[in-house]
């Protein structure tokens, strides 16, 4: 029996099984959490489908009433979850804390869109209309990096859309997900949002599922190809939000020591674990030692721990796979670069791992041409800044990018060739619910947030009318 239950229906209930849920700064079973069979999968799809056609019809003022509760009742046990997220994924009780009043944002965000009919044409033969209708039950499946805020990229606008919703966060940290169903659950209708958790077991089952009309996912391109062959079979629609390998290119006219700590943040926040982090930062030769000085001194003054500890700026590897994963990326990085700052692991219980700069490396090693999803990066050196763009657009990934530079029409040149899905000019990594975001190649289909993000919650649906 776990403290924590699945809803089903409206309806807090123990799972068929429970697993431990380890706390990565501690490596100690920090809960049990529930996990669902696939019975209980099914329970949530059909509690959902019950749902669906009065959620619909629902007037949307009343689903943005809702949406606003849901908002206040995040704030208003915003001390707790932010704790809850800092033990179960790893950061700072401060950017816990962001994540989670941001994930109150977004839902507030979407309670100013709406979703009117649009006339396309009204001449003197006709009528044409544009509706926009929910498509059903959506499946929403959640990465370990964000839990929360990623969350709310998808559930806000499913729900004002008039869908229902089975939410499946991550197995190693479905904690702060389930407790918000408990914060929850009397707001919406019973079978309006459904909340199912499992040992990486239920994703197939889920985007398989024939009840189950679109799949929003968002984690690795190597699971989301996966998402994509299983919904291909009812031609579902899906949205996917995959991997990154966004490249940060400095030209020549930048003052090293002022950039420094921002390229630092943009590469290291939530120790790398970003989907936008800066994977790989090109810079100009003629700064290129002065700026791996800058970024190694950064690295060596890095205050790492457990994030509950005030002082904390980077916490613990979310999971043991990753920490093994970023752990060997540093190793082969040593045979093909130099390593000037970290490198190593912290001697104490765990998923720590220093900050780690590594220059004179460059493109076709792993480090450089892999997503490390770990706070390690690669500093390259280039000469002309067109090679620079030809390089960083050169990987599969294309989901964020950003040129750095005192030039702006320099810098807005160099932006608009980039191939990634968003492109940002002296900063990296800005996100906001208002702002479409999606990924360019292996990086994603479709977008989320903005009025972009809610119309793919929708089906269009076009009315023709003969006068
Ligand atoms: P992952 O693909 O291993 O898991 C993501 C989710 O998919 C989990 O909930 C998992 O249980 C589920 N899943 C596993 N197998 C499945 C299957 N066959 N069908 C459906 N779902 C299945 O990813 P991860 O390791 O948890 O997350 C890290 C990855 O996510 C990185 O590549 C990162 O870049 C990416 N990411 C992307 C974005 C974005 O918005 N583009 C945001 C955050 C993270």
């Amino acid at each position: 029996m776990s403290a924590y239950k699945l809803l089903i229906g409206g309806k807090l209930v123990d799972g068929d099984m429970t697993m431990d849920v380890v706390n990565p700064a501690t490596e100690e079973v920090l809960a049990k959490a529930p996990r669902a069979s696939e019975a209980q999968l099914n329970a949530a799809v059909a509690a959902a489908k019950t749902a669906f056609p009065a959620w619909a019809k629902t007037p949307i003022a009343e689903r943005k009433q809702a949406l606003l509760k849901i908002a206040d009742a995040i704030e208003a046990n915003g001390a707790e979850l932010a704790r809850l997220l800092t033990q179960e994924q790893g950061k700072p009780i401060g950017d816990a804390t962001g994540e989670v009043y941001g994930t109150a944002a977004f839902f507030r965000y979407f309670t100013m869109l709406d979703l009117p009919v649009k006339v396309i044409e009204d001449s003197e033969g006709k009528k044409v209309e544009a509706h926009r209708k929910p498509l059903g039950v959506i499946g929403a499946i959640v990465p370990w990096n964000f839990p929360l805020i990623l969350m709310a990229f998808k559930l806000p606008p499913a729900l004002l859309a008039g869908n229902t919703v089975v939410l499946k966060p991550a197995p190693t940290t479905p904690l702060t997900s389930l407790k918000l169903g408990e914060l929850i659950k009397d707001i919406l209708p019973a079978g309006v949002l459904n909340i199912i958790t499992d040992a990486n077991d239920l994703g197939a089952a889920l985007t398989a599922h024939p009840d189950v009309r679109k799949i929003s996912f968002t984690g690795s391109t190597a699971t989301g190809a996966k998402v994509m062959a299983g919904a291909a079979g009812l031609l579902k629609r899906i949205t996917l939000e995959l991997g990154g390998n966004d490249a940060g290119i400095v030209l020549d006219d930048v003052n090293p020591k002022e950039a420094a700590p921002k390229l630092f943040q943009s590469a290291f926040q939530n120790s790398g674990q970003v989907c936008i982090a800066m994977k790989r930062l090109y810079v100009h030769e003629s700064i290129y030692d002065e700026m791996c000085a800058e970024l190694a001194t950064l690295a060596d003054n890095a205050v790492i721990g457990d994030g509950l500890e005030q002082g904390t700026q980077f916490g613990p590897l979310q999971n043991k796979m990753q920490f093994d994963k970023v752990r060997e990326l540093i190793e082969d990085a040593k045979k093909n670069g130099k390593v000037i700052a970290g490198g190593g692991t912290v001697d104490k219980p765990g998923y720590f791992i220093r900050p780690t700069i590594v220059r004179d490396i460059t493109d076709g090693a792993r480090l450089v041409d892999e997503e490390q999803f770990g706070p390690v990066l690669p500093v390259i050196k280039y000469s002309d800044p067109q090679d620079a763009v030809a390089r960083a657009n050169a990987s599969p990934y294309g989901l964020g990018g950003s040129i750095w530079s005192s030039d702006p029409k320099r810098a807005y040149d160099l932006a608009t060739q980039m191939s990634s899905g968003s492109v940002w000019i002296n900063k990296h990594a800005d996100l906001a619910p208002n702002i479409p975001f999606g990924g360019a190649g292996m990086s994603g289909l479709g977008s989320e947030l903005g009025e972009e993000g809610l119309l793919e919650f929708t089906q269009l649906q076009v009315i023709n009318m003969a006068k």
